[in-house]
C-alpha cells in the first residue's frame, strides 16, 4: 500500500511524506513512554495488554505481522519476554529490529537493575531472572532514563525529527519531576512500612517510595502458593505486624485474602502497567493511581 502511494504521489509531482515510523513494544509502559517523546510523529503498539502477565503472554500470528513491518521494537530485557518473544522475533524475518539492530531497543540498558544474583542459579531457586529484576520500569527514575533511550532511538530510525523528540523528552522530563515531588511528599509519612507482595513485581517501587518488603506470597518467584509457604508467611507478618499485601491484577485473590483474614490486614491490588486499569492512561497515571491507593489505605491501616 505504502508504495503504490509512494508511486502515485511521484507520478502526480506531490511532495512524498515518509510515513511515520512504526514502533513496536513488548509492554503498554514501553508504549506510553514511546507515545511521550515520539507524539505524532511515530505511531505505537504494545503486544502485551497492561492487564496481562508481562511474563507469560500468548503468542498469536498477528504479533508476526506487527513485528515484521516494525522499524523499532522496544522490549524490556533481562528476560522478561524469554517466554514468547525470541520464535516471534525470527519468525517475523525483519532484519531491522533484531537483536543488535539499530531497530532493536532493549530499554534495560543504563537503568538501575535491583536483585542481580550472585553466584550459581539452580533450578530449586525457581524462576529466578539471572539479570536481574526485570520489574524496573516502576521507578519513576528508571522510566526518565527508558524515555531518553526511547528518544536517541527514535532519533536513529527518524533522525530529521530529532529536535521535536528532545523537546518532547524535556517536557516529559519537567511534568515527571514535578509528578515525582507530588509522590515523594504525599508517601513520606508511611516511610518504612512493612508490608508483603504476591510476585517480585515492586522491588524498585516499594525502594522509591520507602516501603520494606519482608516477604512473598509466592514461595519461590513464578510458583504459586503452597500451603506451608503460606503458613510461615502469616507467623512472619504476624511477628513483624504486618498488615498490607500488594498484589498484582493476574494473581488469584484466595491465598492473599485468606492470609489478610489471619493477620487482621487488607490485601491491596496495584497495576504493574499502564493500561492494567483505565485509570492508569499513562506513564505518570500508573504512579498516580498506585500512589493514592496505597496512601488512601495506609491511612486506614496506620491512622497516619
Ligand atoms: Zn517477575
Amino acid at each position: 500500500m505504502r508504495n503504490i502511494a509512494l508511486l502515485l504521489s511521484v507520478a502526480v509531482g506531490l511532495p512524498v511524506m515518509a510515513a511515520p515510523p512504526k514502533v513496536i513494544t513488548t509492554t503498554e509502559d514501553l508504549a506510553a513512554l514511546v507515545r511521550e517523546v515520539g507524539g505524532d510523529k511515530v505511531t505505537v503498539e504494545s503486544l502485551a495488554k497492561g492487564y496481562q502477565d508481562p511474563h507469560f503472554v500468548e503468542p498469536k500470528p498477528s504479533f508476526i505481522i506487527k513485528l515484521h513491518d516494525a522499524d523499532l521494537l522496544v522490549v524490556i530485557g533481562r528476560e522478561l519476554e524469554i517466554g514468547w518473544l525470541p520464535p516471534l522475533l525470527t519468525q517475523s524475518r525483519n532484519a531491522k529490529i533484531q537483536v543488535g539492530s539499530p531497530g532493536y531497543l532493549d530499554a534495560s540498558m543504563g537503568v538501575r537493575i535491583l536483585e542481580i544474583p550472585t553466584g550459581q542459579i539452580t533450578r530449586a531457586m525457581g524462576d529466578v531472572h539471572p539479570s536481574g529484576n526485570p520489574h524496573y520500569w516502576l521507578d519513576p527514575d528508571n522510566g526518565r532514563i527508558i524515555a531518553k533511550a526511547i528518544a536517541a532511538a527514535l532519533a536513529r530510525v527518524s533522525p530529521n525529527d530529532r529536535a521535536y523528540f528532545d523537546q518532547r523528552y524535556a517536557d516529559f522530563d519537567r511534568r515527571l519531576t514535578d509528578a515525582q515531588k507530588r509522590w515523594a511528599a504525599v508517601m513520606a509519612p508511611y516511610k518504612g512500612t512493612k508490608v508483603v507482595t504476591y510476585h517480585r513485581s515492586w522491588p524498585n517501587f516499594t525502594e522509591r517510595f520507602g516501603l520494606d518488603v519482608i516477604g512473598y506470597v509466592e514461595p519461590k518467584p513464578g510458583i504459586p502458593p503452597s500451603p506451608s509457604h503460606t503458613i510461615q508467611l502469616i507467623a512472619e507478618m504476624k511477628r513483624q505486624n504486618v498488615k498490607l499485601i500488594l498484589v498484582e491484577p493476574y494473581f488469584d485473590l484466595k491465598t492473599p485474602e485468606s492470609i489478610a483474614r489471619e493477620v487482621g490486614g487488607k490485601v491491596l491490588v496495584l497495576t504493574p502497567s499502564v493500561g492494567g486499569v483505565k485509570e492508569a492512561g499513562n506513564y505518570v497515571a500508573l504512579f498516580d493511581y498506585n500512589v493514592n491507593l496505597l496512601t488512601s489505605t495506609l491511612k486506614q491501616l496506620t491512622g497516619k
